[in-house]
């Protein structure tokens, strides 16, 4: 491997070489690092002519699929140091749990949430184990979208058989080439039957039991709830749907039958004509934007911006149901930064008011690039440790990233910055800094997630406009 890097090193260097009137390549380190290659690869001049350009477009994707292979490989190793390291500790019942604590510690340096730091430890573990597979992606033969996707339909087979399949299809370097998503999905899942149908129909038992419900934000303030589902009983809610909504325009309703359906759904789930029952919703906007007719976007929780028009429409009116009870909090914010003013508990659970307080400050998991759910109020510093139950001291966490906060070697701490900041030490040492987003009216955009330490200087913006309140705006509509 180290030969590979070295020689496609020294091929730049004196491509580079020959290409201006530097002696680069005689000055190139015997062991470069990641830097020297960085800047060596900044330093290749544009190409003037379009076959040229051409060349260098594909010699770059190359150079992507190198270094996702390499990245694969240290991965690989950097997980087996860390469970040797573990297995030289004393056990903690929590394996499961130093295995999530490298993941997450890959997604922090990968810049991915957590989740996906998962995915990729898999992958790069899975792809390392196919040497035929993974030559041809640390030649440019096959780049790493398509190295997902024959992982991906080889998972479920043993190591030895996912071999198998590798040097089925791969054994001559340069058979993946050429070969686009679908042929090569195709082409890996005949061999993946062939080499274990039990595995295969195995994993159609598992994915059962991966059934589930999401929401994700579509543009135009509209949202895409999604269901994974068995095949028969997705076809029968969909067929369902479909029937509803042709009896309803058979007998004279002039909505579209797209329309009727969505709203059939939403009536069936929620149990209310006209959607929302028994369920809050909250909304947070400045009062300049809720009773002045503002411009600031609010922050539907749960969902993310809205327009401020949106925002007072959905506050105000409820369509086809007029028993909304509808209720206003003021939450006091600091002029300048816009950070939300802490509410004070000695109770170590966090009471009602400020898990409420929380989970409108950090809005969601407070782990940088994950966007996960806060289904965890984290005490921050841990209460064993004598941290208090304060709005300082919590931070809003989904589930996988506090457990993840739990396992050794991770630490955590507020730090000064212009709004509420976490910095999170992984067991390596590297320090990420969260911090809280910002609310609607403060006049920025997004929240700080990086691994410098904000500047400390809470300074106000010169001209910026100085919102000192916002209003928290929860509406509820009871069940019938
Ligand atoms: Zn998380």
């Amino acid at each position: 491997m180290e030969a590979v890097v070295a020689s496609a090193g020294v091929e730049w260097a004196a491509r580079w070489a020959g290409s201006s009137a530097g002696g680069a390549a005689a000055s190139l380190p015997a062991a470069p690092s990641l830097g020297d290659v960085l800047d060596l690869l900044a330093r290749v001049p544009l190409a003037v002519d379009g076959a040229g350009m051409i060349d260098q477009i594909r010699g770059l994707e190359d150079v992507k699929c190198l270094a996702g292979a390499r990245q694969a490989e240290t991965t690989v190793a950097f997980d087996r140091a860390q469970r040797q390291a573990a297995a030289g500790v004393p056990a903690t019942g929590q394996d499961a749990g130093q295995g999530a604590g490298v993941a997450a510690q890959i997604a922090l340096a990968r810049r991915e949430s957590p989740a996906r730091g998962s995915r990729l430890l898999g992958l790069a573990t899975a792809l390392t184990g196919m040497p035929h597979t993974f030559a041809a992606f640390r030649a440019g033969l096959v780049n790493e979208w398509r190295a997902t996707l024959i992982v991906k339909d080889t998972i479920c087979l043993t190591p030895a058989d996912r071999a198998g399949v590798d040097e089925e299809l791969a054994a001559d370097t340069g058979a993946l080439d050429g070969m686009g998503d679908k042929a090569i999905t195709a082409a890996v899942r005949a061999a993946a039957y062939r080499r274990d149908p039990a595995a295969v129909a195995r994993r159609a038992a598992r994915a059962v039991g991966e059934r589930c419900v999401s929401l994700r934000p579509a543009p135009d303030t509209m949202t895409y709830l999604t269901a994974l589902l068995p095949a028969a009983q997705g076809v029968a809610a969909y067929a369902a749907l479909v029937r509803d909504a042709g009896t309803a325009r058979a007998a004279g309703d002039d909505r579209t039958r797209g329309q009727a359906m969505a709203d059939t759904l939403v009536e069936r789930v929620t149990g209310t004509p006209g959607g929302i029952s028994g369920v809050q919703i909250q909304l947070v906007m400045t009062d300049h934007t809720l009773l002045h007719a503002g411009p600031d976007p609010a922050r539907l929780s749960g969902y993310g911006t809205i327009p401020a028009a949106q925002a007072r429409t959905l506050a105000f009116t409820a369509p086809g149901d007029n028993d909304l009870n509808l209720w206003i909090r003021r939450l006091y914010t600091t002029p300048g930064t816009g950070e939300l003013v802490a509410m004070d508990s000695t109770a170590r659970l966090f009471p009602p008011a400020l898990k409420r307080f929380l989970q409108v400050r950090d809005d969601t998991c407070r782990t940088p690039y994950c966007d996960a759910p806060i289904r965890h109020h984290d005490h921050i510093t841990a209460w064993h440790h004598g941290g208090p139950t304060t709005a300082t001291n919590g931070q809003g966490l989904c589930e996988a990233c506090n457990h993840t906060k739990e396992t050794p070697g991770w630490t955590a701490t507020t730090t000064t910055g212009p709004r509420h900041t976490v910095a999170t030490t992984t067991p390596t040492g590297h320090t990420y800094h969260s911090t809280a987003p910002p609310l609607p009216g403060s006049g920025q955009l997004r929240r700080t997630s990086s691994r410098e330490t904000p500047a400390g200087a809470s300074a106000r913006p010169p001209d910026g406009p100085r919102r000192p309140t916002v209003h928290i705006l929860g509406r509820v509509i009871q069940a019938a």
